[in-house]
């Protein structure tokens, strides 16, 4: 009988399948479809032999069988072809609609195979040669090359949506299964369908199924590109999950030897397979990452995890240790939006918050809210800095020697797309952590000069204007050369700008600010030092930074009417800061008696909603306009 290339066909698949059936399997989509695909092939090329079996022994056989048996055969190769075609369509839908097209198809094969029984079939048999014709035959060959040139069809018209490797693959595929056709066509002698249905499902399985490609090799779980599948089949389906990150460090405490990190690995592996019901994972950054069906599975394994942890690993024959591991653990998976959130969102935790050994870190709504909001926060700035909607607005100061206003200080406002003001207080820290602020500080800076330039504030009695310095800007060794070169932008004179610094904890940033400020007080720029009062350790501050300004804090101004202790500090800090030869600034003064007192204590300048909230441009110059009227 001439069935040699279809049992060659089915001992191919058959190591196939041992080899699929023996590793472990992420539970992907694509997993499901690729063994829906190997059971299909193997049993059209069973059908395949049977029915030669069945033609060769057709005298000893009832008619009706004999046609169930060849009809099955050649209803098999139309669902071959309907495999080839939703294997291509995978790509190109999201899983919802996916299964939807894919029921479409499957009643179309569906009425086919109904269609091929129904039709007669005849055989043929002379030696080696065995085949069958007749009306069947001929709709099985229509229905199949259908279904063929669909997938053709998809591949070429939606190529850039198709996975390269899935696009080639189903090609090689469905080309070699032609092929087969062609020649058995040509030469009856030849049966190879079967086998080049075998060698498909190779072709398949060696580019795109291999499951060794979603195993990190190392410790055997799943690897990195297996998480982020998995992890976009459940935003893909929004089935709700839990996820727990683990990081290790090495050894607290080992005894003697070398650490065998792989070995310690594969333990550990091994202990988180037993105890949890979680899919496990390597990520990029190699923690761990375990995948759990709910929030209560996720904290009973908690439990045990965190106790385990406590305990030492074997690490070689004779030898053990103790591991560091931080936990990081989101119970809701889906309060992020996709698999790219979700990463994003535990980096930036991973990078906020102070992470402690064994001690489980939960990210919760809460810091979800967070994130969300800065992002928002983060593209109203960038749309801000691009559209041209930063504003600056000016808050007078009232000098109370001069009994006039002598200054101002220029404060940030972002235009929002509806045309709101924006404030600071909702999105300086974003600006910061993002470094935008650099640009921000920029365009404020730019803005003041040419303001102060163009209005010709001099001339109405405005001797300078303070602008705030972010950190993150006093820490730029271009600072100065920026700076000088926007005021030279607009012939301004230097004196006309005082730059407001904060204090800094790190000494690197301070030798740095204290470099911007030597050149720039060289040049005739003057500095305050802003919020004094609020931080710890100020005093030092004013010692070591050549500040001619001192802004009292709006708190402390506030204290002082509030406290008899910190009356006497305020009171303490005027005295010492004109003792120093410098002046002082009072922020936050609302009121007439707050006025007074402050005054009365001798300070120099007085700054605060009594006189005038910030203001846009106009206003302001219509404020100083007005004075002395
Ligand atoms: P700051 O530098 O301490 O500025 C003073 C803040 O106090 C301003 O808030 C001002 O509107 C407010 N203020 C003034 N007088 C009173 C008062 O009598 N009562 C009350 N309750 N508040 C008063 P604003 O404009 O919202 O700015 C908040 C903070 O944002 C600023 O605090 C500063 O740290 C930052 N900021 C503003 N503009 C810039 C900028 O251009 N660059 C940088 N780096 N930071 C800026
Ligand atoms: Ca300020
Ligand atoms: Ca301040």
């Amino acid at each position: 009988m001439n069935i040699q290339a279809q049992c060659c066909g089915i001992i191919l698949m058959l190591f196939l399948l041992f080899f699929y059936r023996r590793k472990k399997q992420v539970g992907l989509f694509t997993e499901q479809v690729f063994q829906k695909t190997l059971l299909v092939t193997m049993a059209s090329v069973f059908l395949d032999i049977l029915s030669i079996v069945a033609i060769t022994h057709r005298s000893e056989m009832k008619p009706v069988l004999l046609a169930f048996f060849c009809k099955s055969y050649i209803v098999s190769l139309v669902w071959v072809g309907y495999l080839g075609l939703i294997y291509v369509l995978m790509d190109l839908y999201v899983e919802k609609v996916y299964r939807k097209v894919v029921r479409q198809y499957t009643v179309l094969a569906g009425i086919a195979s109904v269609i091929i029984f129904c039709l007669p079939i005849y055989y043929y048999q002379n030696e080696r040669i065995v085949y069958t014709y007749g009306p069947s035959v001929f709709t099985t060959y229509v229905c199949a090359m259908l279904f063929v040139c669909n997938t053709f069809f998809h591949m070429i018209r939606y190529r850039k949506s198709v996975n390269p490797m899935r696009r080639n693959a189903v090609l090689l595929w469905m080309s070699v299964w032609i092929i087969a056709a062609f020649i058995q066509f040509m030469d009856n002698r030849l049966l190879l369908v079967g086998y080049a249905c075998a060698l498909g499902i190779m072709i398949l399985f060696f580019t795109l199924e291999n499951p060794d490609a979603l195993l990190d090799r190392q410790i055997g779980c799943f690897n990195s590109y297996a998480l982020i599948e998995y992890l976009n089949q459940l935003y893909d389906r929004q089935e709700d999950f839990s996820i727990l990150w683990i990081a290790l460090s090495h050894h607290r405490l080992s005894e003697t030897g070398v650490l065998q990190t792989n070995k310690v690995n594969r333990e550990i592996f091994h202990y988180l397979s037993k105890q949890t019901r979680a899919k496990i994972f390597k990520n990029v950054d190699k923690e761990l990452v375990l995948i759990f069906q709910d929030e209560s599975k996720l904290k009973s394994a908690l439990l045990s995890l965190e106790m385990r942890f406590k305990s030492t690993w074997k690490a070689g024959e004779n030898d053990t240790v103790l591991l560091n591991a931080v936990f990081v653990a989101m119970p809701k998976g889906l309060l992020a939006r996709n698999t790219e959130e979700i990463l994003k969102i535990q980096r930036d935790f991973k990078s906020q918050e102070q992470l402690t050994y064994d001690k489980v870190h939960w990210i919760d709504d809460q810091f979800v809210g967070e994130e969300r909001r800065k992002e928002a926060v983060k593209e109203m700035i960038v749309a801000a800095i691009e559209h041209d909607r930063v504003e600056v607005f000016y808050q007078p100061i009232y000098s109370t020697a001069k009994k006039k206003f002598a200054s101002a200080e220029a404060l940030v406002r972002i235009i929002d797309e509806e045309g709101k003001i924006v404030a600071p207080g909702a999105f300086i820290d974003v600006a910061e952590e993002t470094g935008l602020i650099l640009q921000l500080g920029e365009i404020v800076f730019d803005k003041t000069c040419q303001f102060i330039k163009r209005r010709k504030l001099g001339e109405i009695g405005i001797e300078y204007i303070e602008v705030n310095l972010s950190v993150l800007q006093c820490e730029k060794k271009e600072l100065a050369q920026i700076y000088k070169k926007i005021m030279d932008k607009y012939k301004l004179p230097p004196s006309y700008i005082n730059l407001e610094i904060t204090e800094t904890a790190s000494i690197q940033t301070k030798r740095t600010l204290l470099e911007n400020m030597r050149v720039l007080i060289g040049q005739g720029v003057t500095f305050s030092l802003d919020d004094f009062g609020s931080g710890q350790a100020n005093l030092n501050y004013i010692i070591d930074m050549p500040v001619e300004i001192v802004k009292l804090d709006l708190n402390m101004t506030r204290a002082y009417f509030q406290n008899d202790k910190a009356k006497l500090v305020v009171q303490a800090t005027v005295d010492m800061v004109h003792e120093m030869g410098l002046r002082i600034v009072a922020e936050g003064v609302e009121t007439e008696e707050q006025l007074n007192e402050m005054q009365r204590i001798g300070v120099d300048y007085i700054q605060g909603y009594y006189f005038s909230k910030p203001l846009p441009r106009e206003e302001f110059l219509k404020f100083i306009g007005n004075q002395g009227k």
